[in-house]
Parts: C-alpha cells; structure tokens; sequence
C-alpha cells in the first residue's frame, strides 16, 4: 500500500493537505463559537456582528476546501486502482503458461473488480480520512491545550486508550479480509462457469439450476461481504461506547474548571466539541486502521511474483538457423506422465506432420516447443542452444501457433487478425487469400470490420479457424505449429490452406492432423505418428 501511496506522493499530498486544512479549520471554528458566546453573554453587539461575519467567512473556506479535498481524493482514488489494477496484469504476465492456467479467468475477474473495490473501500478512502482524523485529533489537542493544560492532558489519556483498544480486534479483522477476499473468487469463477453454461443447461432444460445455482453463487458472493461488515461494525461500536465514556468524562472535568473559575464559562460551548473532536477522531482512526489492516491480503495477491526471483535469460535471440531438436523429452501433468523419451528433429524450412490419436500428448508436444511448459525432462536444442534459456517471449518472435480451440476477442475481424499492429492493404490481403478467408468476407457487409461477438460467436467454427490462420501468416513467423488448425475446415479450404503453408519455401512448418490423407501426406518431408505414450513411427518421404 505504501509503494502505491509514494510512488503518487504528489496527489496523496495534496490530498493530505486539503485533510489537514479541513479539520484545522473545524477547530478554528470551534475558538470563533467560543467567542461569538463571550460576547453575546456580555451583551457586546459590536464584537458579536464581527464574530459572526468572521465565522460566516470561515464557514464558506471551510466548505471550499472540503469540496476541494473531495474532488482531489476522487482523482486520487481513480489513479491508484488504475495503478493497482496495471500491476495485476504485469503480474498476471510473469506467470508461467500452466500457473496461469491454474485459476480461471472468472478469479482474475473478480481481482480485476471486487478486490480493487476493496481496496478502495477497506485501503485509500480510510487512508485518506485517517490523515484527515490524525489532523482533526491534533488541532483538537492544541486548541484545548491553549484553554486549559489539564483539558490536554485528559484528551492525551483518552487518546492512549482509544489508541491501544483496537489491537484487539486487529488480527481477527485480518483474517476475515482474507477468507472474504478468497470466497468472494471462488464464487465469482462459479459464477462465471454458470453464465458460460447457459447455452448447455437450456438445451437440456436444466433452467431450474441455472437459477438455483446462481442463486446460491450470489450468497456465496454476499456472505463474506456481510460477515466482514457485520464484525467491523461490531468492533465499531464497542468502540464507540469506550469513546462516549471517555467523552463523559471529560465533559465533568470541564464543568469542574468552569465552576472553579479557571476557563471562562463560554468555553463550554466549543470545549465539549473539542474533545468530541479528540474521541470522535480518535475512535474513527482506530476503526480506519483495522480497514486498513483487513486490506493487506488483497495487496499480497498483487505483489506475490515480486518474491520470486527473475530468470536470467540470454539477452539476444539469435534466429534458429538449422533444426530444432527434441532430445528424451518426458512429460507428466502433475503425476499423469504423458510423454516419455521422446526424441524428434525439426530442420529448419521442411514440413513436418504430427498425428495420433486424441489425448496422446500432441498439443503439449507443440506447448513444450513454444516454451509455455518448461517443466519437461530432457532437451529441447535450437541450433544446439537450450531452449530454456529463452524467455517465452524470445522464442515467440521466430515461432508462430495456431491454436486447437480458436479464441477470438470480441471485435472486428481486421483487429483479431492484426492484434494492433499496422500492416500494410497488400500484407492483409495476401493473409486473407492463404487462409482462404477472402470468401466469407465478400458474404459478410461490413467486411473486415464485421464484430465477431463474444469468443467469435457471431463465425462458424471453421471462419473462425480461417481467422486464427491468417492471424499467424500475417505475422509471419518463419516457424508455424498449427494444431488441428485445419480441421474445421471443409475439404476444399483446407486445401487451400495447407496448400499454401506447405507452399511457402521458407516456412518451417509442424502440423498437427488427426486424419491426413495419403496424398497430403507425401507432401510433408517427414511425417511422426505419435501412439500414447513412447512409440513414435516416423515415417520419411
Ligand atoms: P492431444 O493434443 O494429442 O489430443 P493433449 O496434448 O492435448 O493431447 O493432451 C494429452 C493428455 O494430457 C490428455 O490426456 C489430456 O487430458 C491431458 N492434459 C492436457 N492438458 C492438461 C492440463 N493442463 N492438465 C492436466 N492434464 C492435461
Ligand atoms: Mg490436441
């Protein structure tokens, strides 16, 4: 929390200080009511009018720099969740492809909006106002030490035991943060799951339990949040009581000095105030502070990679001039063991085919290739150099990927083919000819600005193919994996598509195929049939 605050010391200043300014002003109109009284009780008019414009004057600074004070803490608040939210997903890209696949998008959803709701809520708004009620509990202090030493000298005694009474609570409100924070993901992502089901609960006419579900989802999202409040407002108000008592007390002690002679007897009309504002921050501050306490946990999800230490990669990718070799890989998700001494070659610029039967490894054999699971024994060589001492992001400059299921963002076609970068009208257009996808846009109205709807609802599953397919020419990698990138094609496309990879001289290709036919295959310079588990036929042409 304090990085954020730091690295914007700037607007958290000029926040602090408008806090500051407000509450020192709220004392100084408690002296100008002490006086006001003074002059009313000796019947001095003159001396009363100016008190009163002077307080009028002092009441309109007053709400001038409160409305200052808010708008500045409002643009405060937007700029740190903006940052938080910024070193989310910087800490979402350290992750490794399976961790980051470990939770599902609905938990990151809901880091993304509840957990920065609360931090706003339990973090900078109650740092905000703590600033503001450490202020209001000094200036209370100084006021009431200039009155009267012994009015300081209580106030200081009631701070020490406001001050000491939340350490109680401290722990416990830490731990509920966490819990609330961690079943508040896991019904999101429950939540997230239902919604995605929708369409299969309907067809099998399950809508009762689409509602009873969500139903139960939804408590699971509002119990935690209500636990939470529930005890900080019970906290809460025991300390509110403590701070009554103490107020009452003090309340005696003044009328005690005002009956001994030592203050003038107006100064019961802003003291009592004064002290209320000594109890009343105090009191505030202490329940601040255990907000602030149970906002911890929701920061240690944001900075969690900062612990890790960073792999020292080589510092310059030098392009795979002749083969990428794949030396006893052996591959295990968790305990399932998947591949096991494999060993296969891939000379830059030939075609290669991988087929098999479902679920014998080779789309995690194309994974291990990209880098995404570094966990395999074994090696993988390019040009003889470790593949892992490559970033991901190294290794994805050379090597492209088509990917088995096709995911598209939910925008036009022309963005989800460029992902944002520039191409030129020729670049694209030869991309949309190779993935035969020049036909359906001549069907579609708004062309390469159709929307494709949410995942690419709106396309059918081979257009979307096609899509995912000119995606990877137009950034041309000179290596391509395409898993099953054809299979949704009909006959006629796929041909056109293959065609064209196995085409392009320069192209290294791998392509995953469940069926290929005998005529495609003799195409490839090299087919590997992959059975589950060790034996790989390798077939030459
Ligand atoms: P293929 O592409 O040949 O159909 P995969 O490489 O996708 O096969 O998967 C091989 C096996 O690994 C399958 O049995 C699959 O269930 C399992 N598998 C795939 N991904 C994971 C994962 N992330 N966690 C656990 N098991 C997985
Ligand atoms: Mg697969």
């Amino acid at each position: 929390m304090s990085h954020y605050l730091r690295k914007n010391w700037k607007i958290t200043s000029a926040v602090c200080f408008f806090q500051i300014t407000e509450w020192g002003l709220q004392a100084l109109l408690q002296i100008l009511l002490i006086q006001q009284f003074d002059s009313a009780m000796n019947f001095d008019f003159k001396r009363f009018t100016f008190w009163i414009i002077i307080s009028l004057i002092s009441w309109g600074i007053y709400f001038i720099v409160c409305a200052l004070q808010e708008c500045t803490q409002a643009k405060a608040v937007r700029i740190l969740n903006n940052q938080v939210r910024h070193d989310l997903y910087i800490s979402l890209l350290h992750k490794k492809h399976q961790e980051y696949h470990s939770q599902d998008s609905g938990e990151y959803i809901s880091w993304m909006t509840n957990n920065i709701k609360q931090i706003e809520t339990l973090a900078w708004n109650p740092f905000f106002d703590c600033v503001g009620r450490v202020a209001q509990v000094l200036w209370s202090i100084f006021v009431l030490f200039k009155i009267h030493w012994s009015l300081m000298i209580a106030s200081l005694v009631s701070a020490a035991i406001m001050w000491s009474f939340p350490k109680l609570f401290e722990k416990k409100m830490e731990q509920i943060g966490k819990n609330c924070s961690d079943k508040q993901a896991i019904a999101i992502s429950r939540l997230k799951d239902l919604l995605s089901g929708f369409d299969v609960l309907r067809c099998f006419n399950k809508t009762e339990q689409f509602i009873k579900k969500g139903d139960s989802a939804s408590d699971q999202v509002e119990e935690p949040a209500y636990h939470l409040s529930c005890t900080s407002s019970i906290n809460g108000c025991s300390m509110g009581y403590v701070s009554v008592v103490i107020q009452i007390l003090s309340d005696i002690l003044i009328v005690a000095l005002a009956f001994q002679g030592k203050i003038m007897p107006a100064v019961l009309a802003g003291s009592s105030n004064l002290f209320a504002g000594v109890a009343n921050g105090l009191n505030k501050f202490s329940t601040l502070r255990l907000s602030i306490a149970a906002s911890r946990p929701y920061f240690e999800k944001i900075t969690a990679h900062d612990t890790e230490k960073p792999k020292k990669y080589q510092e310059k990718w030098e392009p795979i001039q002749n083969a990428i070799t794949m030396e006893n890989i052996s591959f295990s998700y968790e305990q399932k063991p998947i591949l096991k001494d494999m060993n296969l070659q891939f000379e830059i610029g030939k075609k290669y085919a991988i087929t098999g039967p479902s679920g014998c490894g080779k789309s995690t054999l194309l994974k291990i290739l990209l880098g995404w699971l570094p966990e395999y024994n074994g090696k993988v060589l390019l040009d003889g150099k470790d593949s892992r001492s490559y970033s991901v992001e190294q290794l994805q400059e050379q090597i492209g990927y088509i990917e088995q299921n096709v995911f598209l963002f939910n925008t036009t076609i022309r963005e989800n083919i460029t992902l944002g970068e520039p191409f030129s009208d020729e670049q694209l257009q030869k991309a949309l000819n190779d993935s035969s996808l020049s036909n359906d846009l001549a069907s579609m109205p708004d062309g390469l600005d159709t929307v494709v709807g949410e995942e690419g609802r709106n396309l059918s599953g081979g257009q979307k193919q096609r899509v995912a397919i000119a995606r990877a020419l137009i950034h041309n990698r000179s290596i391509l994996l395409v898993d099953e990138g054809t299979s949704a094609l009909d006959k006629n496309n796929a041909d056109v598509v293959e065609r064209s990879l196995l085409n392009n001289s320069e192209l290294t290709l791998i392509l995953i195929s469940h069926h290929l036919s005998p005529e495609r295959m003799n195409q490839f310079d090299k087919v590997y049939h992959l059975k589950p588990l060790n034996d790989i036929i390798n077939q030459s042409n």
